[in-house]
């Protein structure tokens, strides 16, 4: 059994060293409110209170991140752990403490001569960016009582129509005849047999997930109309010239951005479409792959690696990519970064979560012996080696926009998945091949579907409340111009709006094309460095340790990656494209 060690950040819960640190806390947060009171009394001697201001921060969150890291990390192994809940919460509430205190100060920011004060210090200028982001998001602050009234009516709005969504879903069941006999079987369990390796069972499964939503489908139509209904309001009222606009801001990306890379992927879908009817027509069909065969098994893949062969060859690959990412992935094998195998008690998944007061990471598996464990282990290892990067970095500054906290991650998966593709035999290789061509389609073609549905929602929300019946023919719409022949006309999925939990997050619209930039953004990564050779590593690098403090267009721009540009898009989907073109050959 390999179990992570968590002895560097404390002995124990109760340890002498643990209560001091949460004492320590307290103080620091008490420091925080007085300091804030005296620094937003006037607007007298800026540059000196924003250092002052900017320092506690600094020690209040690499504190607080220490603590709660701690307990996190705790009941991640050990979901049983009462002391370890209790810690966490009396450390919530210690933090709760300086709510009111950061939007006091954060408004006091907008208000500050900030251009005067960065060129006067370093340190100011080190957070020249998240200072200004802060004064922008002023700009769409409303009064202190509306934002009340909004965040109270959000009470009974969105998140009302979310839980109740909630509801509906957890509660929802599909009739399916298994063995002869009729049997109500919860959602997830349908939504698994897509994975069934009889062709029968996942048609079956598809046709009566499709027939069991017309119980429900007006009420949870309701949910997704109430929600994005709010959100075209709440986000007018701030000022924004749609959703959109809100969610680019938010995320630190611009419009000719976001633009490129959909032109971009316009052109590469019939790639795609290629590659579904490929797999459509090793499973059978002529007219293009249905909906409910997407993640079928085209070839079984039998190789199994144990901990150990999985250390190995990650060390290896990773060694011929750069001796910081090897050394690292040594440390984090020898010095116990990382918790292996499942236990009972242990949380599901896997996770990297870095601990910035030992300048480290630790990692959390669920290893299980097949390919897709190392590919997850080389992709936590890069997040670990994304903090790496980063660690001389101020804390404040480490914060990536979802569109790039990606990036080592997939990049460490496509070093893996070309190496080992590269190294297997022929079923071994398609089965890889299979899964990371697959992988691809979802994230750049549905997700394009999803960009599309969002966008005409939105559209038709304004003019009034929506029906399931015309949510369906936007979905269906949406597939039929992003799958084109790839899928089966007849076997499309209008009720994909349904469960996917992602559109009925009024606080996070349109969360699906960050996920595409995450992918394509580390795929033309890769694309240069093949370009490059070495050269490359330290941009790499350099762009790692600076993810957190610029605009997206910027923290590309420094290394000299520009992501207006389509060009850089359509290298990535190359990338893609010499998969798609190497599993047409195998699968033939
Ligand atoms: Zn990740």
């Amino acid at each position: 059994m390999h179990t992570w060690d968590l002895t560097p950040l404390y002995p124990s819960l109760d340890s002498e060293a643990f209560k001091n640190d949460t004492e320590k806390l307290k103080a620091l947060v008490a420091k925080m409110n007085t300091t804030v009171d005296e620094m937003t009394a006037n607007h007298e001697n800026e540059t000196a209170k924003l250092e002052n201001y900017i320092t506690l921060q600094q020690e209040l969150m690499l504190l607080s991140r220490t603590l709660g890291g701690y307990c996190h990390l705790l009941l991640s192994t050990n979901t049983a752990d009462d002391a370890a809940t209790k810690a966490e919460e009396v450390l919530q509430t210690i933090m709760n403490g300086c709510v009111s205190a950061r939007t006091r100060a954060t408004a006091w920011i907008a208000g500050c001569d900030l251009d005067t004060c960065i060129a006067a210090s370093t340190l100011l200028k080190e957070h020249e960016f998240i200072l200004k982001e802060e004064k922008d998001a002023m700009a769409h602050q409303l009064s202190e009582k509306e934002e009340l009234i909004i965040a109270s009516m959000k009470q009974t709005g969105s998140d009302a129509w979310a839980r109740l969504k909630n509801q509906m879903i957890g509660a929802h069941t599909v009739l399916m005849v298994q063995d002869g006999e009729t049997k109500e079987l919860p959602l997830t369990v349908v939504l698994n047999m897509a994975y069934h390796p009889d062709k029968a069972v996942r048609k079956a499964a598809y046709e009566a997930e499709i027939a069991s939503y017309k119980k429900d489908e007006n009420v949870i139509a309701a949910c997704l109309s109430g929600i994005k209904g709010e959100v075209l309001t709440t986000s007018a009222l701030r000022g924004y010239a749609s959703p959109l606009e809100m969610t680019l801001i938010n995320s630190r990306m611009d419009q000719e951005t976001l633009d490129a890379m959909l032109t971009a992927i316009r052109e590469y879908l019939p790639v795609f479409r290629k590659y579904l009817r490929a797999k459509a027509e090793k499973l059978g069909y002529t007219n293009g792959l249905p909906f409910y065969e997407m993640y079928a098994p085209v070839s079984e893949a039998s190789k199994t690696y144990t901990y150990e062969d999985a250390c190995d060859f990650l060390k290896k690959h990773f060694k011929a990519f750069d001796e910081d990412l090897y050394n690292m992935a040594c440390r984090a094998i020898e010095e116990n970064w990382i918790d292996v195998e499942s236990r009972p008690g242990k949380v599901g998944g896997a996770f990297c979560s870095g601990v910035p007061s030992l300048k480290q990471s630790r990692v959390l598996l669920n290893f299980s012996n097949s390919f897709k464990s190392v590919v997850t282990m080389a992709h936590e290892l890069g997040h670990a080696f994304h903090n790496e990067c980063a660690k001389e970095e101020s804390l404040l500054n480490l914060n990536s926009p979802m569109q790039l906290a990606e990036t080592a991650s997939t990049f460490n998966e496509t070093i893996v998945k070309k190496a080992a593709i590269a190294s297997m035999e022929k079923d071994e290789a398609l089965a890889v091949l299979e899964s990371e061509v697959s992988g691809c389609n979802q994230v750049i073609v549905d997700i394009y579907s999803r960009y599309l549905f969002e966008t005409a929602l939105f559209e038709s929300r304004k003019n009034g409340a929506v029906s399931a019946k015309e949510l369906c023919e936007m979905m269906d719409k949406a597939q039929e111009e992003s799958y084109g022949d790839g899928l089966d006309p007849e076997y499309r999925h209008p009720y994909m709006w349904t469960w996917k939990p992602h559109y009925y997050y009024a606080g996070r619209n349109f969360y699906n094309f960050p996920y595409a930039f995450g992918q394509l953004f580390a795929k033309g990564l890769y694309a240069k460095y093949l370009e490059q050779g070495k050269d490359f590593v330290p941009v790499y690098k350099k762009l790692l340790a600076t993810t957190g403090k610029m605009s997206i267009y910027d923290c590309c721009m420094s290394v000299g990656i520009n992501v207006r540009d389509v060009n850089f898009w359509r290298s990535s989907l190359d990338m893609i494209k010499e998969d798609v073109d190497l599993f047409c050959e195998l699968v033939k």
